[in-house]
């Protein structure tokens, strides 16, 4: 058995060789390696997770091949790589995404419709095998050409091969397939995409691209995604303007965070790129993880409609009804306290997953089968609703039910 970096540098070299094999085998010895030793700093161990996982995807044919079904190692790999985490558990969060992506990959390959294809070549990015996520675009944009989702993603992953002329390629007929404000997705990716391709060549006219099309995406909605793509495009530019611009644009997109808390992110992120112009100091958020964009079926008006047959009536308040047309509610279950309304036992309770600052949530949708409403927590009365929350969560734990939560 070698060093520690030399098992890394022969993980690397079966990687650029796509040598699966040799790697998964590399991969093992590094993991037995900090078994014993149980030293290892946070950016390695994410490289030996993501060596191991993209090893154990291989070839990917349970992926790419549709008719083949044979996921089992994958699944088999994913396990006792989860069962050594739990032995050795390093509490890095950098990491978590990753597994997460490992996992939900397991699980999309079970049932792999368009939607969750697109998906999965997102979650392939995420443990390090962009070149696969091309693959799958380009599988899914063989059938449906104006899949400007999939062109989002082949842009991210071809950034993530560094072919960033492809990338911006991908991202521009994206842009124009994409209807309205979904123009956003294809923007933000195309911001990031110039940015790199400018700290790869130097070359100034990528750089006022990317600041173009970030100002166009903030036109059309200022988000997480669009401030932070903006703001790596700005501290690389090194333009004064520009920067203030992006502190400003950041504090829209975040408004829980400090003025002081933005400036001092600022300063840091700028001496890092002082003393390093070529690598990337603001990490990019992805920047097509909105739900939004996923075209699925679940959305909590589809759910009801099949479950229990009727299309429930919302007001149009508070934006429930964009929220309750969005993807990925799942039923908690009936409530034992009846319904403050027609006072039958009747109320479903059905939950959305979200994330504020690191904290998982779970958006409220109350739809009684009697009144045919559905409806938020804000309409029911305070007392009403701690007894209807606290009978559910009793009932059904939303922590154990949310695929999210990892339950
Ligand atoms: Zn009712
Ligand atoms: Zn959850």
């Amino acid at each position: 058995m070698g060093t520690f970096v030399d098992l890394l540098d022969k993980s690397a070299s079966a990687r650029a060789l796509g040598d699966w094999a040799k790697l998964e085998q590399f991969s093992i010895e590094v993991l037995r390696f900090i078994y014993k030793e149980a030293k290892i700093d946070e950016s390695s161990l994410k490289i030996v997770i993501r060596n191991y996982l993209s090893s154990i995807v291989g070839t990917g044919e349970f992926l790419t091949n549709l008719g083949s079904h044979d996921v089992a190692t994958y699944q088999e790999g994913l396990r006792k790589l989860l069962q050594f985490l739990e032995k050795r558990p390093h509490h890095f969060t950098s990491i978590e995404p990753v597994l997460q992506s490992a996992q939900e990959i397991a699980l999309l390959a079970l049932d792999p419709i368009s939607a969750n294809r697109n998906k999965i070549a997102k979650h392939l990015r995420e443990i390090a095998r962009p070149d696969l996520a091309v693959t799958i675009c380009n599988q899914i944009l063989a059938k449906t050409r104006l899949n400007y989702y999939s062109r989002t993603v082949l842009c991210g992953a071809y950034c993530d091969l560094n072919q960033f002329d492809k990338a911006i390629e991908a991202a521009e007929v994206g842009l124009r397939y994409s209807p309205g404000q979904d123009k956003t997705f294809p923007l933000n990716a195309l911001v990031r995409a110039h940015t790199l391709k400018f700290k790869s060549n130097g070359d100034f006219a990528e750089i006022e691209k990317a600041l173009e099309y970030g100002h166009q995406s903030i036109d059309l909605k200022i988000d997480i995604y669009a401030a932070n793509a903006f703001v790596a495009a700005a501290i690389a530019s090194a333009k004064e303007d520009e920067i203030e611009f992006a502190k400003q644009i950041l504090e829209k997109a975040e408004p829980e965070l400090r003025k002081v808390d933005i400036s001092a992110l600022f300063q840091a992120a700028q001496a890092q790129q002082a003393l390093a112009p070529e690598a990337q100091v603001v990490e990019s958020f992805d920047e097509s993880a909105d739900d939004d964009y996923f075209m699925g079926f679940d959305s909590l008006i589809d759910l009801v409609v099949r479950d229990e047959g009727f299309v429930p009536k919302v007001l149009d308040v508070r934006k429930m009804i964009e929220r309750f047309g969005r993807d990925g509610w799942f039923l908690q279950g009936l409530s034992n306290v009846p319904c403050p309304v027609c006072e039958k036992v009747a109320l479903h309770s059905y939950r959305k997953h979200f994330q504020r600052y690191g904290k998982d949530m779970h958006y409220w949708a109350l739809v009684c089968d009697v009144c045919q409403t559905a409806t938020d927590s804000i309409d029911y009365d305070k007392t009403a609703f701690s007894f209807i929350s606290g009978d559910l969560e009793e009932s059904f734990p939303v922590a154990n039910l949310c695929s999210e939560c990892g339950g």
